[in-house]
């Protein structure tokens, strides 16, 4: 009835088109060419088993849909990023009602954070392997140690864990997608594929990179991180097992003069690697930024080639991922009525493709903003007055300014080969570790990230830094374009 109401009132609704995942689209340069590359590839795949759905045995509370009275947050999208949100608005004692496809569903990804990441926000029990240091090869001649203790998510406890806190603050589940929104000036109503709507006060759009309710306005041309990750178990391999791979950009394993070695030249990727034990270990083949995104046949091909000359043999393997993650592009329009957080909100790192550990820190502030501006003893907000003012505390201008150059970032890594990319982080790993830790993890802000600019502009050799005139010229004055906009905003 509520329901009917708010149809008929409605004065702007957004259909939720499922926007397909855009493919990596690759130029034929990035295609596996070798007949014996693509079996080697293809033998590669053909060790995974199926995907199977892991769930967690909970008994959820369901969303009544006989209820008329809006609930005061719908989150839509069960990611760690709507979990986090969810279980805070619900602590602070209002109505919250989470919409997933699959509310019960494990997160499906392998995430990895730096262990102080995890630590500040009193997470480290929702970890479930740590290495005290991680290693760079930046060739055959040059390693690095990383001394950063690093580790993996324990996906299922961190989602457990959640889902228990969505529990006992009373948030209710709704299993179903999201169609659309429907707004009016106080309200809105979520309409599901199974044809139930819900009425909230305040709708968050948290559906990573579906990007269902979110609006953008300017054209979408996000670089993309493609990569195939394995976890298996093996005869051996080759590395220590104190520390996490954090990139190998070594390319001894790709045949000189080979075709496939001269497409590594120009879009490098690199092995990122979790070593559990001397005979299980999570092994993935990683492109670190390029745009159109390299092909998945391509990074299989590169990562069979790695890993028989390493020496490594797969008996088996658990499981197997296909990351495709959209990387910096324009945020999306600021503010409107649906306010957003994680994948959807522009939250991943334009550089370097990472989100859980920020999206999970910048969950308590939403959540706070979303409870302090609805509090209607306090003269609350709601509608687009609401929204306008969550989306200021999601991105406020300093976090815009840092997101415009981790963007840079992402645009002078779109333009270097192998052997620039080697010389990049050369130096970024040789910087002050609050420098690198800074950056890698959005904790540097303009001024220092201009300091962090120069630093490894001092640190690099005098090819590089001709380098990063050459290419670095043009993305700059972007940026400083982008800066004055928004200032001017
Ligand atoms: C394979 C992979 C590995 C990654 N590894 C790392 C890593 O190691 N470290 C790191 O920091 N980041 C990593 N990322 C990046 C990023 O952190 C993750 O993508 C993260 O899961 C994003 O969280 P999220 O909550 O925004 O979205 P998601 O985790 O994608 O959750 C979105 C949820 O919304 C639901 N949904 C979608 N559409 C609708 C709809 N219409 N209605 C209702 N529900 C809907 C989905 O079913 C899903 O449950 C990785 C990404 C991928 C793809």
């Amino acid at each position: 009835m509520a329901a009917a109401a708010l149809l008929r009132t409605h004065h702007h609704h957004h259909p939720c088109k499922p926007k397909p995942r855009p493919p990596p689209r690759a130029p034929v340069l990035c295609r596996a060419t070798t007949a014996a590359g693509a079996a080697a590839a293809a033998a590669l795949r053909s060790l995974a088993p199926p995907t199977r759905p892991e769930l967690l045995s909970v008994d959820l509370p369901r969303y009544d849909p006989a209820r008329s009275r809006p609930v005061d947050l719908a989150v839509v999208g069960g990611g760690p990023a709507g979990l986090a949100v969810a279980q805070r608005v619900a602590e602070a004692g209002l109505s919250v009602c989470a919409i997933d496809p699959s509310p019960a569903l494990v997160f499906p990804n392998n995430y990895g954070v730096w262990v102080d990441e995890f630590e500040a926000m009193g997470l480290t029990h929702c970890l479930d392997a740590v290495w005290p240091s991680a290693s760079v090869f930046i060739d055959d001649g040059r390693a690095k140690s990383l001394d950063r203790p690093y580790a993996r998510v324990a996906r299922r406890k961190l989602k457990s864990a959640m889902m228990d806190r969505c529990v006992a603050n009373g948030v209710v589940f709704h299993q179903a997608k999201v169609a659309k929104a429907v707004h009016n000036e106080a309200s809105s109503l979520l309409i599901c594929d199974d044809g139930v709507a819900v009425p909230a006060t305040v709708v968050l759009d948290a559906t990573g990179f579906s990007r269902c309710l979110v609006q953008y306005d300017k054209p979408y041309n996000p670089g993309y991180q493609v990569a195939y990750g394995i976890l298996a178990e093996v005869d051996g391999h080759p590395f220590d097992i104190d520390k996490m791979l954090f990139m190998d950009w070594r390319d001894s394993h790709l045949p000189e003069g080979s075709e496939i070695r001269e497409r590594n030249r120009r879009i490098p990727t690199f092995l990122y690697a979790m070593p559990f034990s001397p005979n299980r270990i999570f092994l993935e083949e990683t492109s670190l930024v390029a745009r159109p995104g390299l092909a998945m046949d391509d990074i299989q091909e590169r990562m069979a080639a790695r890993l028989r000359h390493l020496g490594i043999r797969v008996r088996s393997v658990e499981e197997d991922e296909r990351c495709v993650i959209p990387m910096g592009g324009p945020l999306p329009v600021l503010p409107q009525r649906v306010v957003g957080i994680g994948g959807t909100a522009g939250m991943v790192h334009p550089s370097t493709g990472y989100m859980v550990a920020r999206t999970l820190a910048t969950a308590p502030i939403v959540a706070e903003s979303i409870v302090r501006f609805l509090d209607t003893g306090n003269g609350g907000l709601a509608g687009d007055a609401l929204a306008a003012e969550v989306w200021k505390e999601l991105w406020p201008g300093n976090r815009r300014r840092q997101r415009e150059f981790f963007c840079f970032g992402m645009d002078i890594l779109l333009k270097l080969d192998l052997d620039g990319t080697r010389r990049f982080f050369d130096a970024f790993f040789d910087l002050e570790p609050r420098y690198w830790h800074g950056f890698l993890s959005s904790r540097l802000y303009l001024p220092e990230l201009l300091l962090f600019g120069l630093s490894l502009f001092g640190n690099a050799s005098n090819a590089s830094r001709l380098e990063i005139m050459a290419k670095g010229t043009v993305p700059l004055a972007k940026m400083i374009g982008n800066l004055i906009q928004d200032r001017d905003r």
